[in-house]
C-alpha cells in the first residue's frame, strides 16, 4: 500500500475528530436553530464550543467566527462580500498576488469585470512575495489586500506578519487565505491587523465540506461584508442555511487539537522533512522554491529530465503524491504559481509536491529511489537513441 504523501490536498481524519462527528451525526442530531428543546439546545451548545475552538487558534472571539463550507467559500465571501462596501465608499482597488489559489483569483477576476482594479503582485523566484512590493501596490483607494499564508503548491510561507506591520493604519482590509497554514503556523495569524482569515477543515484532520471565516473587529466594527446567499439568517445572516452541526463540531475539535499539539506536530513534520531531504539526496532533486521558506509539512521538487506524470506513475504503489497543479499539454493548465516564479520549463514540467503530517508513515525509500533512478535511465536511453533522419 502506497504511503500517502498528499496531505496538502486533504488530510486524514483524526480519530478523535471522527468520534465527535459521528456523535453529532447520530445521537445528538438536533438542529442548532431549534431553541425549544434539548436536542436543539445541545446542538447549539456544541456549535458555540466549536466556534470558541476555532477562535482560540487565532486569538479571536467567538463572535468573530462564522462557519462556511470550506476555504473556497470563505475566500469568495471575504472578497465578493466586501465589494458592495467598496463601491459605496469608492474604494475599488484590490491588491493580491499571482500565486493565490483559484478560489481567490476567480472572485478577483469577477470583480475586475465589474470595474474593480486588481493588482496581482509577482513572487520572486524563491516563491515569496516581497512585503514592500505589496505595500507599494497599495493606494488610497485600495479596499482590500489579500495574501495567502502558505502556498498550496510550493509550501512557501508568505510574509504575513511583515505585511500586517507595513499596512499599519491604512484603511484597506487585510484578508489571508490560511487554508494551508491555519492550526500549523499559529504565530503568523495572531496579528489583529488581519481582518479576514479563511479556514478549511479538511487540511487539519477534520472532514471535507466545512470551514470558517474569521472576521476580526477593528474599532469594534466587523468588516462590512454582505452575504452571497439569502435565507434563514444563520451565521449573522452572512451564511444562511441549517448548520451542519457534525461537521462544525469536527472542525472545532480539530482546531482545539491543532492548538494543543501544534508544537509536537511541527517537530514531527520537520523531522520527516529532514529525512526526505537526506533520503532523496542521491537523486539530486531540484527544489521549486526556497527550501528555507517551505512550511515543515510540504516540499516541491523535480528530478532532472523526468516529468511529473512519469514520476507519479513510476511511484505508484510506493507513495501517493501530486504534481501540485496539473501541468499538461496546454499552457493554461500549467501551474500558474511556478510560472509566476519564472522557473525553468523542465522544473515546472517535473514539479512534484510531497506533503505529509504527524500521521504519516515512513515510505519505502529504497523503492522510491530505485523507481526514479530506473526512470532516469530510461529517459537517458530514449534521449540517446539514434535519430533516423530520413
Ligand atoms: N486555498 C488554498 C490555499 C487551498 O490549498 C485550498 C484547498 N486546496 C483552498 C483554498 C480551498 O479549500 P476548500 O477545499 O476548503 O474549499
Amino acid at each position: 500500500m502506497a504511503v500517502y504523501l498528499d496531505c496538502a490536498a486533504t488530510s486524514p481524519l483524526d480519530p478523535r475528530v471522527q468520534k465527535e462527528v459521528i456523535k453529532y451525526l447520530s445521537v445528538e442530531f438536533g438542529n442548532a436553530g431549534s431553541r425549544h428543546h434539548a436536542f436543539g439546545q445541545h446542538a447549539k451548545k456544541a456549535v458555540e464550543k466549536a466556534r470558541s475552538g476555532v477562535a482560540a487558534v487565532v486569538d479571536a472571539t467567538r463572535g468573530e467566527i462564522i462557519f462556511t463550507s470550506g476555504a473556497t467559500e470563505s475566500n469568495n465571501l471575504a472578497i465578493l462580500g466586501l465589494a458592495a462596501h467598496g463601491k459605496q465608499v469608492r474604494k475599488t482597488h484590490i491588491v493580491s498576488t499571482q500565486i493565490e489559489h483559484r478560489s481567490v483569483l476567480e472572485p478577483l477576476e469577477m470583480l475586475s469585470q465589474q470595474g474593480f482594479k486588481v493588482t496581482l503582485v509577482r513572487p520572486d523566484s524563491g516563491g515569496q512575495v516581497q512585503p514592500q512590493t505589496v505595500l507599494e501596490a497599495v493606494h488610497d483607494d485600495t479596499l482590500l489586500v489579500s495574501v495567502m499564508q502558505v502556498n498550496n503548491e510550493t509550501g512557501i510561507l508568505q510574509p504575513i506578519e511583515e505585511i500586517s506591520r507595513l499596512l499599519g493604519k491604512h484603511s484597506a482590509y487585510f484578508h489571508v487565505d490560511a487554508a494551508q497554514g491555519f492550526g500549523k503556523e499559529i504565530g503568523q495569524l495572531l496579528s489583529r491587523r488581519i481582518d479576514l482569515i479563511s479556514v478549511s477543515g479538511h487540511k487539519i484532520y477534520a472532514p471535507k465540506g466545512v470551514g470558517a471565516l474569521v472576521m476580526r473587529r477593528r474599532n469594534r466594527q466587523r468588516p462590512p461584508l454582505v452575504p452571497l446567499m439569502y435565507g434563514g439568517g444563520q451565521e449573522l445572516g452572512l451564511r444562511p442555511g441549517t448548520l451542519p452541526v457534525h461537521l462544525i463540531v469536527g472542525l472545532g475539535k480539530a482546531a482545539e487539537l491543532a492548538l494543543e499539539e501544534c508544537d509536537s506536530r511541527s517537530k514531527q513534520c520537520r523531522k520527516f522533512k529532514k529525512m526526505i531531504l537526506e533520503k532523496l539526496k542521491p537523486l539530486n532533486p531540484i527544489f521549486n522554491g526556497d527550501l528555507n521558506l517551505m512550511a515543515p509539512h510540504m516540499i516541491n521538487l523535480a528530478f532532472r529530465g523526468i516529468s511529473s506524470e512519469e514520476a507519479i506513475d513510476a511511484l505508484n504503489g510506493v507513495v501517493a503524491i501530486s504534481n501540485g497543479s496539473a501541468c499538461t499539454s496546454t499552457f493554461d493548465s500549467c501551474s500558474h504559481v511556478l510560472s509566476a516564479m519564472r522557473l525553468d520549463e523542465h522544473q515546472i514540467d517535473g514539479a512534484l509536491r510531497l506533503s505529509w503530517c504527524h500521521f504519516t508513515d515512513r515510505p519505502d525509500w529504497a523503492m522510491f529511489i530505485e523507481a526514479i533512478k530506473k526512470l532516469g535511465e530510461e529517459v537517458k536511453t530514449t534521449n540517446e537513441a539514434p535519430v533516423n533522419l530520413r
